[in-house]
């Protein structure tokens, strides 16, 4: 089964995100369970609990296809020690509002040396927060996000994204989620099928497709090894619909959240609907 989606609002509260993936005909989403914008956050209430849990149930989301994502303020690699206090602290704040809301999966992007640390260093400062975090929550994996490797921003090979599990003890809560804007911008080219094959075959000798969590569905305004991350529409980027065509009807990409975080959320429903089409093509 495809499970396509997008990344939908959860303003008001997030109880309303499952009645905004309803409304789109998503069979998965994403969302924020905090403001993603502000370090300090309410914490969730009961009734957005409880309403969150009915909705999904009623709508027919599974945990396994709901991957929220956390707040673009933290950085889990943050050389500077009151940064990466801050960090840990919001992300274990989000890994909390996910147990509370019964997921089982918070997606992030991995973190940033700020070109004040070594990458490797980096990297295991990353991991070494994962595991700070696991150890104080239970049920819910931690899926790394491959990024487009912008600034320094870690993340975008997949040695890198290896590294970082490799450090984490318990490998039965960490996973993935490969972004295909992110992957196209770091350099991978998945634009033909050659290049999708090899893609996803270097992806299973250094990462593993056990690990595969979940992806992001974006088209790219930026080319093949830009290092640049700038989403566009389905089918409007330089990607064009063969990448998608080759996810759709890849059993690999069964079973788990596939999220559109593209930027005209008006074509989300058509996006969603072409997604699918491609499976009969
Ligand atoms: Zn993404
Ligand atoms: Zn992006």
């Amino acid at each position: 089964m495809k499970y396509v989606g997008a990344h939908v609002s959860a303003v008001g509260g997030v109880e309303n995100a499952p009645v905004n993936a309803h409304e789109i005909g998503a069979k998965a989403f994403a969302l924020f369970t905090r403001n993603q914008r502000q370090w300090k956050s309410q914490p969730l209430k009961a009734d957005s609990i409880r309403l969150f849990k009915e909705r999904c149930e009623e709508y027919g989301y599974d945990p396994g296809c709901i991957l929220p994502h956390d707040s673009y303020l933290i950085n889990l690699g943050n050389p500077d020690a009151e940064g990466l206090r801050k960090s840990r602290d919001a992300f274990l704040d989000e890994m909390t509002r996910c147990e509370q809301l019964g997921l089982k999966m918070l997606n992030f992007h991995p973190g940033s040396h700020l070109g004040k640390m070594e990458v490797n260093a980096c990297l295991s400062r990353i991991a070494e927060s994962i595991n700070i975090t696991l150890a104080q929550t239970s049920g819910v994996c931690a899926v790394i996000e491959n990024t487009a490797g912008q600034g320094s921003n870690l993340g975008y090979t997949f040695e890198q994204i290896a590294y970082i599990i490799n450090e984490v003890e318990d490998k039965s809560r960490v996973g993935v989620c490969l972004d295909t804007a992110h992957t196209l911008a770091a350099g991978y080219d998945i634009k033909t099928p050659e290049g999708f094959t090899e893609t996803f075959r270097h992806f299973d000798e250094v990462v593993g497709f056990s690990y595969l969590r979940g992806m992001h569905l974006n088209d790219s305004k930026k080319d093949l090894g830009s290092r640049v991350d700038r989403h566009e529409s389905i089918g409007k980027g330089l990607m064009g619909l063969d990448t998608f065509r080759m996810i759709m009807t890849d059993p690999r990409f069964d079973n788990m959240p596939l999220i559109l975080e593209t930027p005209d959320e008006v074509f989300w429903p058509e996006e969603i609907q072409l997604l699918y089409k491609q499976l009969k093509s």
